[in-house]
């Protein structure tokens, strides 16, 4: 294909009905014809990133490749696409707002009035361009609803794209919703047809409708918006809620989209959808064998916080063919016998001194008694402390969670060069950072190879002063960065499964390519 073509993907009626999985299911579809996919998210809030926001309101957050805090969307994208999301992936209002006010300040519009056509539209037009460069066809889903106030720049920006581009490049798809009212029994349309009045009124009109319903509905509700709404009725299908996102892209097969979407790019191949087939088959077969791995967090129950981790164990268990039943254990008032009822510990990524002690009782069982431990940045620093305290550092802790410089027992410190704004964030080491893995370790034999790359999110390491307690204490370091100035993979040589990395490994990890720590903890497990 010559050109990159664009997807532009809007909400009606409700936000949160599922717009995003529906576009990156169409983007699976497209990939599994043999293109290049890139996926982008407007978000029309005024934050600059997502690194301050609070992960109970709005869960776990995503760290890009090139050291970006961006919401889980992009988790999302990552994982039905296959590819890696980087700085160009989201854009937030008011990263577009401090952009245009800093560069107003800094004289560079000579004297023009600065307005939100054209000059915020521009660089929305500016970074939607850079996003989808190398792509064959870019999928860009605008956050919240049509008619919300900060949104209205983005839909004007994706009306003009078409402009730039030409319009039979650009492919705009809107998500309604249709609600079921319980009292008359009956299917509402009429939200949806006003949701679809608003986006013409902006002057867009939608290629395809997709009506999201609970249960499946009948042909002449689509019909109706259709006939409502300009549209034709080949072009406007239903999406009704399904067990589990992975099979939205078989929905949208049987939808009818696929023919819309062959028309668009010229190419009317069927998609190879065999993998993602047997993921979702076995992610619905009930195993003979169930294992339990205990979840050690601060924020119980919400998976949305650790989306990343629990779809990668979800993941590695259907690979391995075993049913998961995650536990969430509190890690505020986490006993031993938690850890006891569960298969296999993973204490993941967290802040602040809330919980740690807990996270710490998990690893020091775990390498006790020869519980496989999966340990996540924080979950890392939770097991050499453990190991520290083990080998006769009884007061072992992290700068972090409260203990002093005085105390000389910092076995998690912050490096000097590191300090800074701590409150802001800006110290924090993010992104992609390499790290050599020591032959003979298991870290080692589980990746297969020395070199690996993972995305980090942190801002305390491993004070290697303490490395001979923490190895008297049952750890080893099995990698550290290339210069060897900081830790970056542990396990416990004599236990069963017991790594911990510095590392998010969780963020490269995809359904139909499941990363080789979750697969191998997964493995440790049902090999007992
Ligand atoms: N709070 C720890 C640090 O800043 C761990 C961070 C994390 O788990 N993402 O180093």
């Amino acid at each position: 294909m010559k050109r990159c073509k664009y997807i532009f993907v809007t909400g009606g009626v409700l936000s949160g009905v599922g717009k995003g999985i529906t576009a990156a299911s169409m983007g699976a579809i497209l990939k599994a014809k043999g293109y290049r996919v890139t996926m982008q998210k407007c978000d029309p809030y005024l934050n600059v990133d997502a690194g301050l926001l609070n992960p109970v309101e709005h869960g776990e957050c995503f760290v890009t490749h090139d050291g970006v805090e961006t919401d889980l969307d992009l988790g999302h994208y990552e994982r039905f696409l296959d590819f890696e999301t980087s700085k160009y992936s989201i854009t937030l209002s008011g990263s577009i707002y401090k952009e245009l006010i800093e560069r107003e300040r800094a004289g560079g519009f000579h004297g023009k009035t600065v307005q939100l056509v054209p000059h915020f539209t521009n660089l929305v037009i500016e970074k939607i361009e850079k996003a989808s460069a190398n792509s064959d066809i870019h999928i860009v889903e605008i956050g919240g609803t049509v008619g919300d106030y900060e949104g209205l720049p983005f839909i004007e920006a994706i009306r003009l794209f078409a402009n730039k581009v030409g319009r039979r490049n650009c492919l705009y798809l809107s998500v309604v919703y249709v609600p079921w009212i319980n009292t008359s029994k009956e299917l509402k349309t009429k939200p949806a047809q006003n949701a679809l009045k608003d986006l013409r009124g902006f002057g867009i009109i939608p290629d395809i409708v997709c009506v999201r319903t609970e249960k499946p509905c009948p042909r002449s509700i689509c019909e109706k918006i259709a006939a409502f709404s300009g549209i034709s009725g080949d072009a406007v299908v239903n999406l009704p809620d399904i067990n589990s996102v992975y099979d939205v892209p078989f929905n949208v097969l049987k939808s009818g989209v696929l023919e819309i979407l062959n028309d668009f790019v010229g190419d009317d191949s069927d998609p190879d959808m065999s993998k993602w087939a047997d993921f979702s088959a076995w992610r619905a077969t009930d195993f003979d064998k169930t294992i339990t791995v205990g979840l050690v967090a601060k924020y119980v129950g919400n998976e949305d916080t650790y989306i990343c981790v629990t779809e990668a164990l979800k993941a590695a268990a259907a690979h391995n063919k075993v049913n998961l039943d995650l536990k969430w254990i509190n890690a505020e008032d986490a006993t031993d016998k938690d850890f006891e009822s569960v298969d296999g510990v993973v204490v993941p990524g967290g802040f602040g001194a809330r919980g740690t002690e807990g996270k710490i009782a998990a690893a020091t069982y775990a390498l006790k008694n020869d519980k496989p431990y999966l340990g996540l940045c924080l979950g890392m620093q939770a097991a050499c402390i453990a190991a520290a305290r083990m080998g006769g550092i009884k007061n072992a802790n992290s700068e972090e969670f409260g203990a002093t410089e005085k105390d000389k027992n910092n076995v998690i410190y912050i490096m000097e060069g590191q300090k800074g704004k701590e409150s802001t964030g800006g110290t924090m080491r993010l992104g992609d950072y390499p790290a050599v893995l020591k032959k003979g370790t298991k870290t080692y034999d589980i990746y297969g190879k020395k070199d690996v790359v993972e995305r980090h999110r942190h801002r305390y390491e491993v004070n290697q002063k303490f490395l001979p307690q923490i190895e008297k204490g049952g750890l080893k370091v099995s990698g550290t960065s290339p210069d060897g100035k900081l830790v970056e993979f542990v396990e416990a040589p004599d236990n069963k499964f017991f790594v911990a990395t510095q590392a998010h490994p969780e963020f490269k990890s995809r359904p139909l390519d499941v990363h080789p720590l979750f697969m191998e903890f997964i493995r440790s497990i049902k090999d007992l």
